[in-house]
């Protein structure tokens, strides 16, 4: 071997990744390559509509979080088959792909009950349609929800994928998310009881309100720290919940964090310490925790910051370059913390 191989092994997970990415999962499962078609839920969120706030979260864009979501108006099927259209240079060479219609802005589940009776139907109906993911808050699932997207379960698998952003209320409350962090494993417990999967988000790199202190490098407000982080990560896979998504966070233009941010107030991270924090999640997790992703999606025309995030092809290869360089993959530093305390 030369000097400039690594010697390090690849990763256990599937063609050597060195994590339990979702892709690879369902790949797995249906031996095909499935892809997510963001749809529009059709909802407005309690954050917004005065049911618990107007303002919305401080980071959440215009479009209620759902920016690429396919909201051409017609029906499901339609959105669905526009959707996928879209995806035709990335479906060449794969004859039969199949699609999971993901309800992804605003709170999905916070339509009339017969909206999302209708529209969750007709999606999970479509004949390439492998499940159903849909997009919602922990207090935004009474009884009569849960008891749809049961249903809904026993003819696919249905994912619910529940915003959490942070566990620590200071921080919450300061993000206007409007919700207590105790409701999230609530949620996941009542979902998982019903047969639903769970995917719950947090977002890396928010800001902290001002009693909390300023940050070292002068900013008045100081970013998460890096064991804040990883204690959201925690609360996330404590809860039960079979996925994580790890979001970087962009300050988007016509957001309240967008004027914080240009007043000065807080910076955002650069590639390298969002890229160690996203290692550090990692080699903390569960083994078997499913990871649905590790960095975001944001529109270019409104992406204030940090401009690097634009590349994300970039900002993967670079995570995935910085867990090699480290030895990391899932779950390693988790064992190790096992082991010392056996
Ligand atoms: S992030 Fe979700 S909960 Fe917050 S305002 Fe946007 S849609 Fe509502």
């Amino acid at each position: 071997m030369n000097g400039n191989e690594d010697s390090r092994p690849a990763g256990p997970y599937a063609g050597g990744a060195r994590y339990n990415k979702t892709g690879d999962v369902l790949k797995a499962k249906y031996g095909t390559k499935v892809y997510r078609l963001a749809l529009s839920s059709g909802a407005t969120c309690p954050n917004r509509d005065g049911k618990c706030g107007t303002g919305g979260c401080l980071f959440c864009s215009p479009a209620g979080s759902g920016d690429f979501a396919e909201s051409g108006g017609g029906s499901v099927t339609e959105a669905i088959d526009r959707a996928a259209a879209l995806l035709k240079n990335k479906l060449k060479g794969c004859p039969a792909p199949l699609f999971i219609p993901y309800f992804q802005d605003f709170s999905a589940t916070y339509a009339p009950l017969a909206v999302q009776r209708e529209r969750f139907t007709e999606a999970i109906s479509h004949p390439l349609a492998a499940e159903l993911s849909v997009a919602t808050r922990p207090d935004c699932l009474p009884d009569e929800v849960i008891e749809l997207l049961a249903g809904l379960a026993r003819l696919k698998p249905v994912t619910v994928e529940l915003g959490l952003q942070t566990r620590d209320d200071c921080v919450a409350a300061f993000m206007n998310r409007g919700y207590p962090s105790n409701l999230f494993p609530e949620a996941v417990a009542k979902l998982k009881a019903a047969g639903i999967q769970t995917v719950g988000h947090m977002i890396v790199g928010l800001p902290c309100p001002p009693q909390y202190g300023s940050s070292p490098d002068g900013f008045p407000l100081r970013t998460q720290s890096r064991d804040e982080i990883l204690d959201t990560a925690n609360f996330i896979t404590a809860s039960g919940a079979d996925g994580i998504k790890i979001h970087l966070l962009h300050v988007l233009e016509g957001t309240p964090l967008a004027e914080m941010y240009k007043k000065g107030l807080f910076r955002t991270l650069s590639l390298e310490e969002y890229a160690g924090l996203v290692c550090d999640i990692i080699e903390n997790l569960p083994e078997e925790t499913v990871v649905h992703r590790i960095t975001g999606d944001a529109p270019k025309s409104i992406l204030l910051s940090p401009r690097w995030s634009a590349d994300k092809k970039k900002v993967l290869n670079f995570i995935n370059r910085e867990m090699e360089r480290r030895g990391v993959v899932q779950g390693s530093r988790r064992r190790e913390l096992m082991n010392v305390q056996e």
